[in-house]
């Protein structure tokens, strides 16, 4: 069943993180990125083939010029809507974000101005404070995301206590390696999991124990990317099976519901998780809709708990 799309409106960003490629490919600056009318077909077909959620990502997200407009479609349409930032354009677009974004997150590397700058490359940390400032004024529930690496593990309390203090709930997400940069070693995961019962923290229980054990397994594979996630490209692309291992791009001519009918498509679900490269793979993104099934208890108990922190008040 298709749950989630993942649907990439821009590939820019003028933020530069070491755990991420997406800025080193030029190429990614100059995709025709989609048309409205393209959106609004495409999200018609996504409500047929069942999808409940839309995570419009990036790339910065906020780049995309029709992003709120897009976002009116979304929820004309009726689906749950997230999106992350790393807060460079969110204070001048909060307001009319309001109402539009289900669960919103921004990117924070680090509770220490010159390590965030540097993370990131990009002088973002100013501007993630003054988005959190905002957030309060327009009373919008808002995530850090928090990318765990061997190197920022050890200021994990710290973050924890900085999201206390500004009530905002800290999103722990391991960093998973997927261009030949380092993931976060396994024995730190014991760290995160210390952390993980305090108020205003959400870990995904289920991800942690997916990670101990090894990540995917290509003989008794765990990943459902294409069975679960949809995933878009700016320039109107269905990639297959995921977007960190394009190994097919089929470009969409408003006839994406269309598409998944085909043998392509339907051997491609068979054979996801299973390819040479799907070995130990635990990337985060198609993780989340896949570990049901293998950790139903820590899937429920994560899903409970990042429910019980949303609820929390944030003003
Ligand atoms: S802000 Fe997001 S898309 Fe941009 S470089 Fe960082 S992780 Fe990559
Ligand atoms: S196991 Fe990883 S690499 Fe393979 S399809 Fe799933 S997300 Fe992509």
């Amino acid at each position: 069943m298709k749950l989630l799309c993942n649907y990439y409106v821009t590939l820019k960003c003028n933020a530069k993180c070491e755990f991420c490629n997406i800025w080193q490919d030029k190429d990614n600056f100059h995709l025709q990125e989609q048309s409205l009318t393209e959106i609004e077909n495409n999200l018609r077909a996504l409500k047929r083939l069942g999808v409940k959620i839309i995570d419009f990502t990036g790339g910065e997200p906020l780049l995309y010029p029709h992003l709120v407009a897009a976002l009116h479609l979304a929820k004309k349409y009726g689906f749950y809507t997230t999106i992350t930032t790393n807060c460079s354009l969110y204070p001048q677009y909060a307001t009319r974000l309001k109402g539009l974004v289900n669960m919103l997150f921004f990117s924070l590397q680090s509770t220490e101005e010159t390590v965030h700058n540097a993370i990131t490359q990009a002088n973002l940390f100013d501007k993630v404070i003054e988005s959190i400032k905002v957030t309060k004024q327009i009373k919008q529930k808002v995530s850090l995301l928090h990318t765990v690496t061997n190197a920022n593990i050890k200021d994990l309390a710290k973050m924890v206590k900085f999201a206390q203090k500004n009530k905002c709930v800290l999103r722990i997400n391991p960093c998973f390696s997927y261009f030949g940069n380092v993931e976060l070693a396994k024995d730190f995961i014991a760290q995160i999991k210390k952390q993980s019962e305090k108020s205003y923290v959400v870990v995904n229980l289920a991800l942690l124990k997916f990670i101990e054990d090894g990540g995917n397994q290509i003989n008794n594979p765990a990943c459902q990317a294409v069975n679960s996630t949809v995933v878009i490209s700016p320039d109107n692309y269905l990639i297959l099976p995921c977007f960190h291992h394009a190994l097919q791009k089929i470009k969409i001519e408003n006839n994406l519901y269309e598409l998944h009918t085909t043998k392509k498509i339907k051997d491609m679900e068979k054979q996801v998780g299973k390819f040479t490269f799907c070995q130990d793979c635990k990337i985060t993104c198609y993780m989340r809709a896949s570990l049901l099934k293998k950790y139903p208890y820590l899937t429920i108990k994560s899903w409970l708990q990042s429910l019980k922190e949303m609820m929390r008040k944030q003003t």
